[in-house]
């Protein structure tokens, strides 16, 4: 290529992509990372990572230029593959802010499959440790499921109990944190208490009742606040939301419904 054309394509290139460029209104400019992503200091992946983006991160998209967006990301702003960035019409639910609010009322869409959200897990890993310094075994032991492994579960449950009963202790396919790889149900030692009523009267539970907002766990279903949550208590399964909001819930005694002044998450009739 001689001089002169090749510096006839990079002007092309440079006018095609400031016409490509567009403002994203800032109401709607919140994307959550898909997956775990590069964010860069330009538009392609020759420019250098500044920061990888957890998966089911929440970013804001400043602009666009081509398939790729700029983003800020704490106090960091680069550039990502708008491919990997979910709009909330995507992901389903509700989002407050960065918090995505899943109940009976307001379920994911069934190709939303972000995994277990690796912040969540750092959280729950440090809590554990926290945990064994005072002798208190914690055991994650479901936490991820996708839609199709939540269908199959509820529609087990209503073969067993019927569709009205299994409604108020299994969440129907979309309508479960679980989807969301920020739900984690939490046991202890006694493994033959997982998800029972008995695990309340654990010192378990009792010390995450205490402690898990520390680490930005909310316990999502608590006794009492069934008409809210649309769910019986559940000593076990624990939401995170961050120690910020965590703290807040933990110290106001609201379920994510009361907090944000929601409807009532009534488990769906047929
Ligand atoms: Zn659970």
């Amino acid at each position: 290529m001689t001089k002169m054309k090749r510096t006839m394509v990079i002007v092309l290139s440079a006018t095609a992509t400031i016409a490509s460029f567009s403002q994203v209104a800032e109401a709607s400019s919140y994307r959550q990372a898909k997956t775990q992503l590069n964010l860069r200091t330009g538009a392609s992946t020759e420019n250098k990572v500044v920061t990888v983006i957890p998966t089911s991160e929440y970013v804001t998209e400043v602009s666009r230029l081509g398939t790729w967006s700029k983003v800020r990301y704490g106090t960091k702003t680069g550039y990502a593959s708008t491919k990997f960035l979910l709009t909330d019409q995507q992901i389903g639910g509700l989002r407050i802010g960065k918090t995505l609010v899943v109940n009976p009322n307001l379920p994911l869409r069934s190709t939303y499959a972000p995994g277990e959200s690796p912040i969540a897990r750092a959280a729950f890993e440090k809590m554990k440790l926290a945990a064994k310094q005072e002798k208190i075994t914690l055991v994650a032991f479901s936490t991820y499921r996708s839609y199709a492994y939540q269908k199959a579960l509820f529609d087990k449950y209503v073969a067993r109990d019927g569709f009205e009963k299994a409604s108020t202790y299994s969440a129907q396919p979309g309508k479960s944190e679980h989807q969301t790889g920020l739900g984690f149900d939490i046991g202890g030692a006694d493994s033959s208490k997982y998800a029972k009523f008995s695990f309340s009267s654990t010192k378990e539970a009792k010390w995450l009742a205490t402690n898990s907002y520390r680490y930005g766990f909310h316990l999502r279903y608590p006794l009492g606040k069934e008409s809210w949550t649309g769910y019986t208590y559940e000593s076990w399964h624990f939401r995170y939301v961050g120690a910020t909001l965590a703290a807040q819930l933990k110290v106001s005694g609201l379920t994510m419904e009361e907090y944000y002044k929601l409807e009532p998450g009534k488990p769906m009739t047929p």
